[in-house]
């Protein structure tokens, strides 16, 4: 473990505001309740492309952000565990800049660049 208890702290509070801001944003993209699922509803009203188009995006982007949340959750749940900091993949020590300027990281930099390869959508 790389890091002291208060260090620990400062991350813990760097993915709370991160995932609430990350929260936020989803919620105003895809506009429901607590937008996790919460797809756009007004689908197949209309013919014009220009809207799909601009779904397709919003959609994607709440993708991209709900699957964050689902990393800096999984982050927390390991600070809470004690195996913050270890890389999923190859259960090495991720280095502490990494994690610093990326803190919800879950692989060190050569898993995370592999998983990118065989995940090109990821
Ligand atoms: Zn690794």
């Amino acid at each position: 473990m790389p890091f002291s208890p208060q260090e620990l702290q400062d991350i813990e509070q760097l993915l709370r505001r991160r995932r609430a801001a990350v929260a936020a944003e989803l919620r105003s993209e895809t506009r429901g309740e607590d937008g996790l699922l919460g797809l756009p509803s007004h689908r197949g009203e209309g013919d014009r492309g220009a809207d799909f188009e601009m779904e397709a995006v919003d959609l994607a982007q709440g993708l991209r952000d709900a699957a964050e949340i689902q990393r800096i959750d999984a982050a927390l749940q390991r600070l809470r565990d004690g195996g913050y900091g270890t890389c999923e993949d190859c259960g090495e020590e991720i280095s502490p800049q990494r994690l610093r300027a990326e803190p919800e990281a879950l692989r060190c930099a050569a898993c995370q660049m592999r998983f990118e390869r065989s995940h090109p959508q990821a």
